[in-house]
């Protein structure tokens, strides 16, 4: 069955099942949009269906972005193919988190830049396929200074990847102690992101960017916040579940 294309992205449904997506469009699209590399074969397809795990899913296709706006027109394409997308990074997750039936977008062959050191304000900006240690060299030769979670794949996994995972490692224990704290969401300060339907969003304390969002939010958190505060158990590591917590007041609504 041919899904028929949306304009308007606000009226973007969910994702389908991939035997309703239009593959030969879906790469013919991909190609005529993007400077990407759009790698549909069953080579590609057989390379991208695993990584650290043990599970293996044939992805529809590979897209490896060159630019921001790559992204934003593979997302746009996938959208209006109602295709399932799925970010990857150093593709090291253990639990089968970067592999699936969707078209797999890959950040870490171009999109992994260090922009800026700002080491007064201890900040860094990078692109999302930047790995670990990229950053983590020059911060330390430059400036003394380190990055908090540190995953052992550290010289493989990216920015985006140990966002996604929300990850941890040996010396975020310190960072516990003496920084801002040992996940990735205590060590991430803004974030640039752009949602399925298009739109873009700068998220980070006191808004996720976007009113509509804002407010739904606001309303969950009041909803729960009693049994929040009750019941959310009190363990510096948990990566697990929505962080609903950073949502209270006294979290400054930490989107
Ligand atoms: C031997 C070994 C040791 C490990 N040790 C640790 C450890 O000490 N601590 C720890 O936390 N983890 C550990 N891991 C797990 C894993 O390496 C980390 O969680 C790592 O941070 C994943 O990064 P990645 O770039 O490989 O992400 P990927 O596996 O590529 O992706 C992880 C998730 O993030 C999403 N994602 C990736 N990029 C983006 C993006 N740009 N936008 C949105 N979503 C994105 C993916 O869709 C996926 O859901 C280990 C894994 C192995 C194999």
């Amino acid at each position: 069955m041919k899904v028929p294309t949306k304009a308007d992205p606000r009226a973007a449904t969910p994702p389908v099942s991939t035997e309703e997506v239009d593959v030969r469009s879906l790469e013919h699209e991909l190609r005529r949009s993007t400077e990407a590399e759009v790698r549909f074969t069953a080579g590609d397809r057989a390379i991208y269906s695993t990584g650290g795990s043990n599970y293996r899913m044939l992805p529809i296709g590979v897209v490896i972005p060159r630019s921001v706006d790559d992204v934003v027109e593979t997302v746009r394409v996938c959208r209006e193919h109602r295709a399932p997308l799925l970010p990857r990074g150093g593709g090291t997750s253990l639990a089968g988190q970067c592999c699936n039936v969707a078209v797999v977008m890959d950040f870490s062959k171009y999109l992994n830049r260090l922009i800026e050191i700002d080491a007064d304000a201890r900040l860094a900006r990078v692109q999302p396929g930047l790995i670990l240690d990229h950053l983590r060299d020059p911060a330390q030769a430059q400036h003394q200074l380190t990055f908090g979670p540190d995953p052992s794949t550290h010289d493989h996994c990216t920015f985006g990847g140990m966002i996604g995972n929300n990850s941890c490692g040996v010396r975020s224990v310190m960072a516990q102690f003496n920084g801002p704290g040992s996940r990735m969401s205590d060590n991430v300060h803004e974030l640039e992101v752009l949602l399925y339907d298009g739109r873009r969003l700068r998220v980070g304390k006191g808004s996720s960017g976007d009113p509509d969002i804002d407010r739904k939010l606001t309303e969950l958190r009041d909803r729960y916040a009693a049994l929040v505060r009750e019941r959310y158990p009190d363990i510096p590591r948990r990566v697990s579940g929505y962080n609903l917590d950073d949502l209270l007041p006294e979290n400054d609504f930490d989107s």
